[in-house]
């Protein structure tokens, strides 16, 4: 099922001000994809999310779910939270601490009065689905933290809904469980065919789990696209440095030639990657990411920027070496790998070639 939004508004007053929580939005969302709401705190993800669902009323616009309009403040259409056909998993698993696994799952089947038979069969094949068969009478606290959020999943999915969302719902795993986890949903919903939206503010679990992401900030949205599009290719500033660890440099434009863009920097004039709609002379950021610089630059890159440089800073981070190297009066954050020869206070050559330096605008 598709979502399609239009106009969103909400606003709400604080201390005598008002908060734009959305401000315009406009969202496509594709059926049968997972689709990713990432920003930083307080930049309107979860009330979006409580938009679509119908937990919060907009203050204008329009939500159409596959096809049918849920939400018109101009034609007065508000369809209420349970009639939308829509399943939830949130943060706090809010799953039931004095009921059992099957107990948990079947309650909201049980709330249709469904025949038993078929309640019964309903929740062996979910939980089947997310593998907890087995333990259906188990007491809920006595699960882990992932098999919780398991039985969270499998409660969202036992009333197979049209489209299934979710508000930070690893946060509380730790990092290594919710590794795990993630790659455990993913696969459960790339096998299920439904729409996901996914709210998070974790830029690897956006990066890793998304079909496309839709990036926030201010109540609004900056930039939609496919994780890869999103990390390499994006244009904007805040974008580039909210998914990713980046070095930016500020410059002007001084020529385009072709797919390149010479820029003077901060740390001397850099063959850039060109793009469309920047004029000669404007304000630019160049956008380097650390794991595309190499030290020193290999010797087919004949194109490559070369910069000279002394390294300041070595930290080991067991996989590879994150090194910060002092480049006139900048210092450039670069992932090297973790056997290498470099010395702290070492005089070294560094490089990355054009279509690595990106060129952003605010
Ligand atoms: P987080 O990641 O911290 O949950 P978020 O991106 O989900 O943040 P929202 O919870 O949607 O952000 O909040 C957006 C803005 O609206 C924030 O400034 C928040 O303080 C404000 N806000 C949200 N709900 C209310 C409310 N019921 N009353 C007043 N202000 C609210």
């Amino acid at each position: 099922m598709e979502i399609r939004i239009q106009g969103l508004r909400r606003m709400f007053p604080a201390h005598g001000k008002v908060i734009r929580a959305l401000d315009g939005v406009d969202l496509d969302i594709p059926a049968r994809s997972i689709f990713t709401l990432l920003g930083p705190s307080g930049c309107g993800k979860t009330t979006l999310l409580r938009c679509i669902v119908g937990l919060e009323v907009p203050d204008a616009g329009e939500i159409a779910i596959g096809g049918e309009t849920v939400f018109s403040s101009a034609r007065g259409i508000f369809v209420p939270p349970e009639k939308r056909g829509l399943g939830m998993v949130f943060q706090t698993y809010a799953i039931w601490p004095h009921m059992n696994v099957f107990q948990n799952v079947a309650y909201p089947l049980e709330t249709r009065k469904l025949p038993r038979m078929e309640i019964r069969e309903r929740v062996r094949r979910v939980l089947e689905f997310v593998q907890l068969a087995g333990l259906e009478s188990r007491p809920a606290t006595r699960l882990s933290g992932g098999q919780q959020q398991r039985v969270a999943l499998a409660r969202a999915l036992v009333a197979e809904p049209r489209v299934i969302l979710f508000d930070e719902p690893l946060s509380n795993l730790d990092a290594k469980l919710r590794e795990e986890t993630r790659k455990e949903l993913r696969a459960f919903l790339s096998r299920l065919h439904i729409t996901a939206v996914y709210v998070t503010h974790d830029r690897t679990e956006a990066l890793s789990l998304s079909d496309r992401i839709a990036v926030m900030n201010d109540g609004r949205i900056l930039e939609v696209g496919s994780p890869r599009q999103i990390y390499f290719r994006s244009g904007r500033r805040f974008v580039a440095d909210f998914v990713g660890r980046a070095n930016l440099l500020e410059g002007r434009l001084r020529a385009l030639a072709g797919d390149l863009a010479v820029v003077d920097s901060e740390v001397g004039v850099l063959r850039c990657a060109a793009r469309e709609g920047l004029a000669t002379g404007s304000p630019v950021t160049v956008c380097i990411r650390p794991e595309n610089i190499r030290v020193p630059p290999p010797p087919e890159e004949a194109d490559a920027n070369r910069l000279r440089g002394t390294v300041e800073s070595l930290l080991f981070v067991g996989e590879s070496c994150e090194g910060e190297i002092r480049v006139g009066g900048r210092r450039l954050l670069v992932e090297l790998p973790a056997e290498g020869e470099l010395a702290e206070g070492g005089e070294v050559e560094l490089g990355f070639a054009p279509r690595h330096a990106l060129l952003l605008t605010p």
